[in-house]
């Protein structure tokens, strides 16, 4: 078995919340139970949707709940250069198009573009990946098997007429040149594996393990975020948080004598890490 890596790549749209807290500590627990490695990368290629102290505070807030990374913190928005060659390489096999498409245009097809709209070069345009009608499958360790027709993805956006680059393209490129091949993710992002599965194979990069965990939604069925509001992680009781974070997990939680810190906490968690045990809700579960 290769040495397994794997991340918590969180966007800086604000503090973290108790969802992604969820979210780090089940990647956390994942590597560290493999005796892996686990990469902190901060997602902010979208600056316009980010708060410029959230890139500062994340990582404080991890460490203050004992989820130490491996290595430096990597940020997207240092790997334009890296990108670019990732689309050239695209452009130079024939499967990049420029689509000066307005939204507009979309909206008569649900939003979805298919076929090379050989738009011009010297006007405002996007690259588009060219997407084949092609069912895609794959297998995650909580949901089991998976598929999605593309076509119901259309040709996707890999750089946006505003210059800036698609999470689809980050993820897989950034994941790729890290050496990760175990993620584990939220639920909301299980629906985008089989696009980022497909623009692999275009690059010739090997697919990395799946796991996706359910999401902690409000009253409402919402996905807990800045959007709705969802309160930042208090970091007066980190022990506790932690341990309302397995209990989401479904993972058993350590005696009381091992309560207290988030280094005992966190030692029994790897120990005892069960992926069996998380619950496949495709609803969420209600904090
Ligand atoms: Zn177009």
């Amino acid at each position: 078995m290769p040495h397994y890596i794997g991340r918590f790549a969180p966007t800086p749209t604000g503090p973290l919340h108790f969802g992604s807290l969820v979210a780090a500590l089940a990647s956390y627990l994942d590597a560290k139970s493999h005796n892996g490695t686990w990469l902190l990368r901060i997602e902010d290629l979208d600056p316009p949707r980010e708060d410029k102290a959230a890139s500062t505070l994340i990582p404080k807030q991890l460490l203050k709940h004992g989820l130490k990374w491996d290595g430096d913190i990597e940020f997207q928005s240092h790997h334009g250069t890296r990108y670019e060659r990732y689309l050239a390489q695209l452009k130079e096999q024939g499967l990049l198009f420029p689509c000066g498409c307005s939204r507009k245009t979309l909206a008569a097809h649900q939003g979805l573009h298919h076929g090379n709209c050989h738009s011009a070069l010297d006007k405002p345009h996007a690259w588009r990946l060219v997407t084949p009608d092609e069912k895609w499958q794959f297998n995650d360790a909580v949901y089991g098997d998976n598929s999605q027709e593309l076509a119901q993805v259309g040709d996707q956006v890999l750089k946006r007429k505003d210059g800036l680059y698609a999470y689809q393209l980050a993820v897989v490129v950034d994941d790729y040149e890290s050496g990760i091949n175990h993620v584990v993710r939220g639920l909301d992002l299980l629906d985008n594996t089989p696009r980022q599965l497909y623009l692999m194979q275009c690059l010739g990069i090997k697919a990395p393990h799946y796991l996706h965990i359910p999401l902690i939604t409000n009253e409402s069925g919402q996905k807990l975020s800045k959007q709705n509001q969802a309160q930042a992680l208090d970091l007066h009781s980190v022990a506790d948080n932690l341990l309302a974070a397995l209990r989401f997990l479904r993972q058993t939680t350590p005696p009381m004598n091992m309560q207290q810190d988030t280094a005992s906490i966190l030692n029994w968690a790897t120990q005892h890490w069960q992926v069996s045990k998380i619950p496949a809700l495709k609803d969420g579960l209600i904090l």
